[in-house]
């Protein structure tokens, strides 16, 4: 007999990436115009919504991105990762759930992402479906531990709509 689905499932999400100049950067699918570095991946390196679509998969217990996009894999080159991200909760919505809210924490020293909470907040809410109120977003730095890394964790509030 199946056990009956949990009303709420919980999915946890981290990622980092190395900085480099000549790297756009990219968070939450939205590019950073004053970013004197970018990260360097074998995607377009948006750490913010690879650690989402890790924490989706995570939920439903369905491995994680480097499963399902190797960057080994010459077809995941520069792969715009709303694209990732995406075809993740298209996984979480046929598994029977909807993320209900996400938590986010940035690491970033350099540049400051205060201006610019309301477009990635806005960015990553209309990715997921959700509102902007069901995304909470924290700006740290690394108080120069690593100033030459972008590192994302994320939990991700998964509700039970059947299916
Ligand atoms: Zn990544």
């Amino acid at each position: 007999m199946t056990p009956s689905p949990l009303p709420y499932r919980i999915g946890f999400g981290e990622d980092a990436h190395r900085l480099a100049a000549g790297r756009p950067l990219i968070l939450g699918g939205v590019p950073l115009p004053h970013a004197e570095r970018g990260a360097v991946a074998h995607s377009d390196g948006d750490a913010v919504l690879h650690a989402v679509a890790d924490a989706l998969l995570s939920g439903l217990s369905l491995g994680d991105i480097g499963q399902h996009y190797p960057d080994t894999a010459a077809e995941n080159a520069g792969l715009d990762s709303r694209v990732i991200l995406t075809r993740c909760l298209d996984l979480v919505r046929e598994g029977g759930y909807a993320p209900a809210n996400v938590a986010l924490v940035v690491t970033l020293d350099r540049p400051k992402l205060g201006p610019l909470r309301a477009e990635i907040a806005g960015s990553v809410a209309a990715l997921l479906g959700l509102a902007e109120t069901e995304v909470g977003l924290s700006f740290k730095t690394s108080e120069g531990l690593a100033p030459d890394h972008v590192q994302v964790r994320v939990t991700v509030l998964l509700a039970w709509v059947g299916g």
